[in-house]
């Protein structure tokens, strides 16, 4: 009794460190449009970069062609070849592949992982079948798009500003990595040549613009956290240069750097970030995105497991190496809606090793996903606030917003992507 009296104890003092009355997301919200501001003013006085994407036009649906596409930015990688057919033709054709990056070349050397990555292209070019029309004498063209903090000199250059989600290769950063795949094609004998370089939310939100016309924000929820919009180029006070004809220009915030006095941050969270790859930076990412929830809830299952004995006299050891519970775990746990959870008894053996488990127990681990899971929920909700605010959209009556949203949390995590649409 008296351990399920500590275990309550810790519990709720969780519930209470991650809480995110409508208040606190209003000052989030308002913390976030004023680092838009500030990060739109100058380089390097805002958490957020607000990176200029130097792409003016999106699409009007009007497109026609062959169209490839490379994305680079987390656990995989995809291959992408689609046919336009203009308005009525509309996506005539489209193959992808996707290819799981191997943990080695996402920590080692950069030729290795560009060689990797243009030798999986050359297949997928190889196999361009019917459907596909190149325009005859046009070299194949390939937008890239690579979800890591890039500064981007033009539309198709940029250098890297530093790794983030687990990548850590060495003589990187500040390099460009248009050139870095431009030279790996050549080194695998494909004539294809990068036409543009765009973040992921770019890419989100030219996709979104192709198919609704009142689209102007673009949020990833996946592997990591991002967020891109639509904003007047005069509004760019750093803007340096000649304004585009168009007058708007796509702004890539680099939302997973956020960080607020505002943010409910528990010891856990302190923990992770001090251990992670990169302390002190990517906050707010690591309180909303699919490779930290499920370390999250490890790191609190952990403290029950030592302070309560949660899961029986020993703690199990598997629960002590990092990262071992993964999202998509978590997710599955958290939907389990059998009377004796037994996808939690399931999981917790298969993945943690604990091999009994009480239905009490499977109910505290449950409501620790559902602690952690609403309020990445509930903040990445008052981020998209914050931007409709700097957008002059947040009032009532005004004209319809519409945000693209993508990413594999947003995507298979139910319980996570309707408290965000509805908190
Ligand atoms: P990227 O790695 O490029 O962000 P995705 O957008 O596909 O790729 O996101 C993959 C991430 O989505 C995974 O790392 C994981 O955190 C999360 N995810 C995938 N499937 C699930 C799931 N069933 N439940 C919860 N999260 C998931």
């Amino acid at each position: 009794a008296e351990r399920w009296a500590r275990a309550a104890a810790v519990l709720r003092e969780l519930e209470e460190k991650c809480a995110t009355p409508v208040e606190k997301l209003w000052e989030v919200a308002d913390a976030m449009t004023k680092e838009m501001h500030a990060g739109l003013e100058s380089e390097d006085v805002s958490k957020l970069k607000m990176i200029i994407s130097y792409v003016d036009k999106l699409p009007t649906g009007d497109e026609r062609g062959l169209f490839y596409a490379l994305d680079l930015g987390g656990t995989n990688f995809r291959a992408l070849r689609v046919q336009l057919g203009g308005r009525e033709g509309r996506v005539v054709r489209q193959e992808a592949k996707e290819v799981s990056i191997p943990h080695d070349l996402m920590v080692g050397g950069s030729d290795e992982l560009f060689d990797f990555i243009a030798s999986a292209l050359v297949e997928f070019v190889d196999s361009e079948g019917e459907g596909f029309h190149l325009h005859s004498g046009r070299q194949r063209e390939l937008g890239f798009t690579f979800s890591f903090p890039v500064k981007q000199t033009s539309v198709a250059s940029g250098t890297l500003i530093k790794w983030t989600k687990g990548f850590n290769i060495d003589g990187m950063v500040g390099e460009d990595v248009v050139s870095e795949l431009n030279k790996a094609l050549q080194r695998q004998g494909l004539d294809m040549k990068v036409a543009a370089l765009v973040n992921d939310t770019v890419g989100t939100l030219a996709g979104g613009r192709y198919d609704d016309n009142d689209v102007v924000v673009a949020v990833i929820l996946g592997t990591g956290t991002n967020a891109a919009y639509v904003e007047r180029a005069d509004a760019i006070k750093k803007w340096q240069g000649p304004l585009p004809g168009s007058g708007e220009i796509v702004i890539n915030m680099e939302w997973g750097n956020f960080s607020s006095s505002h943010l409910p941050m528990t010891e856990y969270d302190n923990a992770l970030d001090v251990e992670s790859l990169n302390p002190g930076d990517q906050i707010y990412e690591k309180l909303i995105s699919g490779m930290y929830l499920g370390e999250i809830v490890r790191r609190v299952l952990l403290r029950l497991a030592v302070q309560t004995a949660l899961f029986g006299d020993t703690v199990p050891p598997q629960l002590e190496t990092p990262f071992v519970l993964r999202t998509p775990v978590m997710s599955a746990m958290h939907h389990d809606t059998s009377a004796d959870l037994k996808v939690v008894r399931a999981k917790l053996k298969e993945f943690l090793g604990i091999s009994s488990t009480s239905l009490k127990a499977r109910k505290v681990v449950v409501q620790i996903c559902d602690i952690v899971a609403k309020r990445g929920a509930r903040l990445a909700a008052a981020g998209i606030v914050g931007i409709l605010k700097k957008l002059g959209r947040d009032g009532s009556g005004m004209r319809r917003t519409v945000i693209a949203m993508d990413g594999g949390l947003y995507e298979h995590y139910t319980v996570f992507r309707e408290c965000l649409l509805a908190p």
